[in-house]
């Protein structure tokens, strides 16, 4: 008797929630203005239904909601896709104490920071993001950020870049001797095409997304060179291979025109920060489909802090000088050129949160705003192959929407004013 009651019980309780999961939560989101960043205008008052995690309909009008659905007032706000940076790193913030860091912290403080930079980035209306470049806390913040353990963006990360010995990104460059040790594949350092193999499969292993390469020297480490080149070409040729046995994009650091030309003719799938970027990589990159991604915000940011005393080691305040101030201007040029342009800033070297000043700054060096937007979502989506899911606002697409305050196609800088911020569905942030 009382098995059968038990059973009886047990039914109920799974038609209860059969139930429950076929009626995911719906909301209705009242658009004072959309850009879906599939047309080229803003259209004003749309309504956007939102099922569990996906875009179910997109109408014209404010469409009257069922009683049991949610309804969000953006009727004074415009809407767009969830914003994408290319280019952060979300393990670090610069600070004139960012030498002497990586002797103090252990990774559970890298850990707790990494979240807050994570958070910032999300309620700054960037729901994805590609970390390009760390310890490996990033893989870990990206499965607790899946796992809905903490909030944040949804990362693609490239765990540990890849350098060549002594090359940005050598973990041990500028320590005392006897620390300094011979790093390899494993710790991300190559010298030659086994090890680049060796390497990416190190990559694999810890749970990168995509590969990311040191083309040639950087500003911010402990090296002489900003700019020459790091890698052999067959280096390079054997990272890119590595990379797409195992369904990589390789994104490729370069400041200098030689280590950059390399990486292009290589094949890699984008530039990051491309500060002396010739006409003839121009015409190669458009010629492969290569993607730029600028990251002046990094620029601008290093510029003015190498005029900073004691910010930065002497040997960083002088590269810092000669490549932060190039890569606007690079930019306006590249654009002109046709290049493909996806949106990053390189947040971690200028702070997290602020990753919108980038539109501002793309606006001044001649992009129209509807082409920054796009920059950051349609073009974004398709350098991460996500286009699927991602980068406009319709039918079927994942629920990643924000929206800011005032017109950003009248005013680029009201995309500083980020008001509402939903990922797959989820509401983050609602003023
Ligand atoms: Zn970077």
């Amino acid at each position: 008797m009382n098995t059968m009651k038990n059973i009886q019980h047990l039914a109920t309780l799974a038609v209860m929630l059969l139930a429950l999961c076929a009626s995911a939560q719906t909301t209705y989101l009242h658009c004072g203005k959309l850009i879906d960043c599939v047309s080229n205008n803003a259209q004003p008052e749309m309504t956007i239904v939102v099922e569990g995690n996906r875009i179910k309909e997109v109408q014209k009008g404010y469409a009257k909601a069922p009683a049991d659905a949610k309804v969000v007032d953006l009727k004074n706000k415009t809407v767009m896709p969830g914003l994408m940076d290319m280019h952060v790193h979300l393990e670090g913030e610069s600070n004139p104490k960012s030498y002497e860091e990586k002797f103090r912290l252990n990774p559970s403080d890298v850990a707790y920071q990494a979240e807050v930079f994570g958070k910032k980035t999300l309620m700054a209306g960037f729901t994805t993001v590609r970390d390009l470049g760390g310890s490996g806390v990033n893989v870990s913040l990206r499965n607790a950020i899946n796992a809905g353990l903490v909030d944040g963006p949804r990362i693609f990360t490239a765990e540990k870049s890849i350098a060549t010995t002594g090359g940005h990104a050598d973990p041990t460059n500028g320590v005392r001797k006897d620390m300094k040790g011979d790093p390899g594949p494993a710790e991300g350092v190559i010298n030659s095409p086994d090890e680049a193999w060796e390497a990416v499969r190190h990559r694999y292993k810890n749970g990168a997304d995509l590969i990311k390469i040191t083309a040639t020297g950087g500003v911010l480490s402990m090296a002489a060179n900003g700019l020459n080149p790091q890698f052999r070409e067959e280096e390079i040729a054997a990272v890119v291979a590595a990379a797409k046995d195992y369904g990589f994009t390789v994104a490729a650091h370069c400041h200098g025109d030689e280590g950059m030309l390399r990486a292009v003719k290589m094949g890699v799938t984008s530039i990051e920060h491309g500060t002396f970027m010739t006409e003839e990589i121009m015409a190669l990159m458009k010629q492969k489909g290569t993607y730029y991604v600028p990251t002046i915000s990094a620029g601008r940011f290093v510029a003015e802090k190498a005029k900073q005393d004691g910010y930065f080691p002497a040997m960083v305040a002088m590269k810092a000088a000669i490549v932060g101030p190039q890569i606007q201007a690079t930019f306006g040029r590249a654009y002109k050129a046709g290049v493909k342009i996806a949106f990053g800033t390189d947040a971690g070297v200028s702070q997290h949160g602020e990753n919108a000043w980038e539109f501002v700054f793309m606006n001044e060096a001649g992009m129209p705003p509807m082409e920054a937007i796009k920059s950051a979502t349609v073009t974004t989506a398709a350098l991460i192959n996500k286009s699927a899911d991602l980068g406009t606002i319709e039918k079927g697409k994942l629920a990643d929407i924000v929206a800011v305050d005032g017109d950003p196609l009248a005013d680029m800088k009201a995309m500083l004013k980020m008001r509402f911020v939903m990922k797959e569905g989820k509401i983050y942030r609602n003023e």
